[in-house]
């Protein structure tokens, strides 16, 4: 283990627990305070009290609206099937309740679902301003319409210009946070301060960049995009620029300032985290149309390719080494180079970034542990159907399934499938029923069922006990096996991270369910969905039926999954027979009115199979390409319990729909 501390391995530390069950690892170094017991340095509290002001280097800032987002809503009877923007109202709770009130909402870090009672503390890890948390709050508020906690997204939005330098630089306030430094990324001498106790993180920065993206195309009146644009100027200036390649120096958690004339690239492990700057520089830079913000994106991207990953696209942990590397941090990687890609038209990024994509799903199609393995596992293909993929790849680990790394993996999915470089529906169809379906938490009693055998957990300066579970509710798992959401018996049940990548994963997919463009209307995926367009009701997998119910004229064509023969499907309007056409996967209904409803049928039967996820026997069955039992099952809280699914006939419920006029 090295001395470093990511989040990832904070959680695995968490999930180390799991030595009690004999799959453990080497600790390394852990913070207590993520174990529930916190002994602080004592000058580390010293005359500090809850609710005293943090130093932010910049308390005079601008005055803005935060608008709520303006639409439709109605109410409607639709099938129990999964429902993106059903999940992203409760993601609203998850986003905005787990939060301490006198640090300016400052979210709890790791949630610890099995101490008794359960518990939540305060790190390092600044969300919301890191992991894309204010973004995904606006998005999934897009989606369902909720309006719950306005307030706590407005103080992060004022904290976020607060934390914003002359130099256009963010800094990381440490006075009025005595648990700024615990669960450090480096060790703690590496942190270089700068006057008024604040850190210089290039990581924070460029997942800041994110956010402001988001809010410069949803206020574009507001102070964003000119924040935007003085941090990627800010960047540009504080970036070591060596020919085609940038980076920060010396890592991307704590850089400085006055540096020697060349200095080296850096090649830890944790440096792969830096990817969050290459995503955050390519959004922000084409939203502002921003000349050298693109340039930068491009030679942090020449940087990570160079120490990062294999020409032929696989992940390294550091230079040449496949053993190891975070999936999550690689894959938010990719998702950044393809936007930069389709920002500036560079097909040869764009090549990478497919060939690296392929790469990632070769991987969690079940893989020799060594010779002599083939005849058993490469012919079980088992985590692709379910979507469960490794925290760490080419582990020698039992390895659960960070939230992080699906949640990419669906954005790229989908995107890539959109602009022609391949068909990876059916791979986000599956991802998105199931592991990433079951990673969000929903039901809490559980929690208090398991915790209460669990160790004790007390409230700290920076452990919270409070009502932690219905705050969690709707947040990601963090370390879940393809069985458990608390994998292993987990003491960290979710990484903030792990919400954030979570809720921005339901609206990649939910965005991409239907694709409009002149007068078509395509529907990619077989999920609820409500549009201006239309309104998709799917009863999948109840029964083979997904019903449109037409809203404007367009010129309609459906996509059937993987397992449906075109010949087995028939479609109805207004119960009128009509015959369809084919492109590829896609049947073409043809022109449908406002009003039509469209019916599409096919068969739909369960499958039983045998497989390998991660490196551990199932059974798994699946019913179209929902998993509706898997055995066996997990031991805290299983995972797939779905026995309804299995019936023919639906269960039905009533929800709000919500319409927004907008689009992100
Ligand atoms: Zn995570």
């Amino acid at each position: 283990m090295p001395h470093t501390m990511t989040r990832r391995y904070l959680l695995k530390a968490g999930a180390m627990s799991a030595t009690a069950f004999g799959i453990g690892k080497s600790l390394g170094s852990m913070p207590s305070s993520a174990l529930g017991a916190t002994h602080p340095a004592v000058s580390v509290l010293a005359g500090w009290k809850p609710g005293d002001p943090i130093g932010y280097i910049n308390p005079s800032i601008p005055d803005f609206q935060l608008r709520s987002y303006q639409g439709k809503r109605y109410e409607v009877t639709v099938p129990d099937t999964l429902d993106l923007a059903e999940r992203a109202r409760v993601a609203v709770n998850g986003l905005t309740e787990p939060v301490y009130e006198p640090a300016n909402f400052e979210v709890y870090s790791v949630f610890s679902p099995l101490s008794n009672p359960p518990s939540m503390t305060l790190l390092c890890w600044m969300e919301p301003w890191e992991e894309g948390w204010i973004d995904a709050t606006t998005r999934n508020r897009l989606m369902s319409g909720s309006e719950q906690n306005p307030h706590v997204e407005r103080r992060w939005l004022e904290v976020a210009l607060k934390l914003q330098g002359a130099d256009g630089l963010l800094y990381t306030p440490l006075k009025g946070r005595p648990w700024g430094l615990e669960g450090f990324q480096l060790s703690k001498a590496q942190a270089i301060k700068y006057p008024g106790d604040q850190l210089l993180q290039p990581y924070l920065c460029g997942c800041m960049l994110r956010s402001l993206a988001v809010y410069a195309k949803k206020d574009p009146n507001g102070p964003w995009k000119d924040s935007a644009r003085r941090l990627i100027d800010g960047l540009n200036d504080l970036a070591v620029v060596d020919g085609e390649y940038a980076y920060f120096w010396p890592s991307f958690f704590s850089a400085a300032k006055n540096k020697p004339a060349h200095p080296p690239m850096p090649a830890d492990p944790i440096e792969v985290e830096g990817t969050n700057v290459v995503l955050g520089l390519a959004e922000a830079s084409q939203v502002l149309g921003y000349e050298p913000g693109l340039k930068l994106t491009k030679q942090v991207i020449n940087y990570l390719r160079k120490t990062f990953y294999g020409l032929d696209g696989s992940f390294y942990s550091v230079p040449a080494l496949e053993k190891n590397a975070h999936s999550g941090a690689h894959l938010r990687g990719l998702l950044g180079m393809e936007k930069y890609a389709e920002a500036t038209g560079d097909k040869e990024v764009m090549e990478f970034v497919v060939r690296s994509f392929e790469y990632a799903l070769s991987l969690d199609v079940n893989f020799t542990t060594g010779p002599g393995d083939e005849s058993v596992f490469a012919l079980t293909p088992g985590e692709e159907l379910v979507g469960f993929f490794p925290d760490m790849t080419h582990s020698p680990y039992l390895e659960t399934a960070e939230t992080d790394g699906i949640g990419d993996l669906l954005a790229l999915g989908t995107r890539l499938s959109e602009a022609g470089m391949g068909d990876y529906w059916d791979d986000v169809d599956r991802r998105v029923r199931n592991q990433l379906a079951e990673n969000q938490l929903l039901e809490i009693d559980w929690i208090y069922d398991v915790s209460e055998k669990g160790p004790t957990a007390k409230a700290t300066y920076n452990t919270t006990i409070d009502r932690v579970a219905e705050r969690m509710r709707g947040g990601f798992a963090g370390n879940p096996s393809p069985n458990d959401w608390a994998g292993y018996g987990t003491k960290s049940g979710v990484g903030s991270c792990c919400t954030a990548y979570g809720c921005n994963g339901l609206y990649w997919v939910w965005e991409k369910i239907l694709s409009y463009q002149e007068g078509k209307l395509k529907v990619n995926l077989l999920l609820n969905r409500a549009s201006r367009w239309a309104d998709v009701d799917s009863y999948i997998p109840y029964q083979g039926r997904v019903e449109v119910k037409i809203k404007e004229p367009v010129d309609l064509s459906i996509r059937i999954p993987e397992w449906v023969k075109p010949e087995q499907a028939r479609c109805q309007i207004d119960g009128q027979e009509r015959t369809l056409g084919w492109d590829g996967r896609y049947a073409k209904v043809g022109d449908v009115k406002a009003g039509n409803l469209a019916k599409l049928t096919f068969p739909i039967s369960e499958r039983t199979d045998k497989v390998w996820i991660e490196k551990r026997e199932f059974t798994v069955v699946r019913k179209g390409n929902d998993v509706v039992s898997i055995d066996p099952p997990g031991v805290y809280r299983p995972l797939y319990q779905r026995q309804h699914y299995r019936q023919s006939q639906p269960r039905m419920r009533k929800v709000t729909r919500f319409v927004s006029e907008e689009t992100l």
